[in-house]
């Protein structure tokens, strides 16, 4: 499993949003479009799946994600 991310339009740092899938699975979906709170704004982002990735989620819990 992995989270999906998208990149802020404003700060260009990644948010996640929310959302948590296999990247094979991802890959395979049809192209959808969504929208991701981003704690950096403090607003909601709309994003397309084209401009999403998947962060595989560790095991390990000393990375610390911003
Ligand atoms: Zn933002």
């Amino acid at each position: 499993m992995g989270k999906i991310m998208v990149r802020c339009p404003q700060t260009g740092r990644s948010i996640e949003t929310g959302m948590e899938m296999d990247a094979a699975r991802f890959q395979r979906m049809p192209v959808f479009f969504s929208r991701a709170y981003c704690p950096h704004c403090r607003t909601y982002h709309e994003w397309f799946a084209a401009h999403a990735w998947v962060e595989e989620i560790s095991d390990r819990e000393d990375i610390a994600l911003a």
